[in-house]
């Protein structure tokens, strides 16, 4: 520590504090300046975690997206954070993770049966509609373990003991980035605009993965028609689709792959806690796709919540700098980059790329191209 800062209050510039002076001014002891310590409270308002589903080897990109969340965000709230694996984490990821946290840390393992191919699930159909999609050159179609993190991402994250206490989270993946600060709470902003769920990139998911997905979305729809809500974002999935009306209780149509990208997400566990989603997973669950096709979490997660939802419960975050590669999306407004918020290139977004769904949920949404990119004061 220096003797003398020369940070100052802005209405004293000019003025100079010896370090005692200064802490004092603030009402800060000297332990509050470093943060090589756990620290003792969580300052954000809100029930909330968040949670990053992580390998062991992945510690050296859980650290950089930790530095960037903590750094555009959370050292001023201090939430908590929850790592879960399939495998103990060793004790090395354990005391980094910590150093890096500006909240409390913590470590779950999940349970053997809810990452293991279930008795239900024929193990030799399996192994042929893999190869299959091997033939196919379908991303991670030979993967048992990618399967597993979709199925678990799908079904039961949000039941995990230490998740379970929490109503609100933020989905964090190792070597995603951050790039603008962000000067709310965006649990906060959800909670008191009656928002379910948020996202920053919609996309258009890949066919091969999901062959039956789309049927079966709609029988579990007819069985249950008491799930599909009003106001619905069906028109998001379906071309020249209506949002369902009241005492609708039909899809008709073709699914257009459009979904919310899941690897980032800030939304309510409760949802995926509702009986709806609950029997759909189950649902969905007992038709073995997740198995036999390659389904992700982020075509279910994104179809539950644009059928069971109205559309008024879904978030856009515009003012999210984020990237998970290959892909990423700078806020396009003028202040975001003119006020030093935001440190991406402007130029870095695909909202008009052919590929993005983002257009589209702008136009179903009612909003204007580009709406939402501003921070929220
Ligand atoms: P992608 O984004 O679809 O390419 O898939 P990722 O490889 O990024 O995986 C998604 C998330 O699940 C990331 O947070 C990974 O760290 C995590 N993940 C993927 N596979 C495993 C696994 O086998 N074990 C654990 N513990 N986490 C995994
Ligand atoms: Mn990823």
């Amino acid at each position: 520590m220096h003797a003398e800062v020369t940070r100052n209050k802005p209405e004293e510039l000019g003025k100079f504090y010896t370090e005692e002076q200064f802490l004092a001014s603030y009402g800060l002891k000297k332990d509050d300046l470093t943060r090589l310590r756990p620290a003792p409270f969580q300052l954000g308002h809100e029930n909330a975690t968040l949670v990053m589903l992580v390998r062991n080897r992945e510690l050296g990109d859980a650290l950089r997206t930790m530095r960037m969340l903590e750094d555009r965000f959370n050292r001023n709230y201090r939430y908590p954070w929850i790592f879960l694996n399939d495998e103990p984490f060793e004790a090395s990821f354990i005391e980094y993770t910590k150093g890096m946290a500006s909240g409390q840390t913590h470590y779950g393992l999940i349970d053997y049966d809810q990452w293991s191919v279930p008795s239900f699930i024929d193990t030799e159909k399996t192994k042929i509609s893999m190869e299959k999609l091997v033939q196919e050159n379908v991303i991670y179609a030979g993967s048992m373990s990618y399967r597993h993190m979709c199925r678990y991402n799908s079904g039961f994250f949000f039941r995990h003991p230490l998740v379970q206490s929490y109503e609100w989270y933020w989905r964090v993946e190792p070597g995603v980035e951050y790039f603008c600060d962000l000067t709310y709470d965006p649990f906060t902003y959800m909670k008191d605009h009656d928002k379910t769920y948020g996202f920053v990139m919609a996309m258009y998911e890949y066919q091969a993965t999901i062959p039956t997905l789309w049927d079966a979305t709609k029988q579990f729809v007819a069985e249950h028609p008491q799930y599909l809500a009003v106001n619905n974002s069906l028109d998001f999935f379906v071309d020249f689709h209506q949002a369902t009306k009241e005492g609708e209780v039909t899809i008709e149509g073709d699914f257009n792959l459009c979904h919310f990208w899941s690897n980032f997400e800030i939304a309510n566990l409760n949802f995926w806690r509702s009986e709806a989603y609950m029997e759909y997973f189950s649902f969905l669950d007992k038709q073995g796709g997740f198995f036999y096709e390659r389904w992700g979490d982020a075509p279910v997660h994104s179809l539950a919540v644009g059928l069971f939802l109205p559309k008024s419960k879904i978030h856009h975050f515009g003012d999210i700098g984020y990237k998970h590669p290959p892909y990423s999306r700078c806020p396009q407004d003028e202040e975001s980059h003119s006020s030093g918020r935001c440190f991406c290139s402007r130029g870095d977004h695909f909202d008009d790329d052919s590929y993005s769904c983002l257009p589209r949920w702008w136009n179903v949404a009612g909003m204007s191209p580009g709406a939402g990119n501003k921070k929220i004061d």
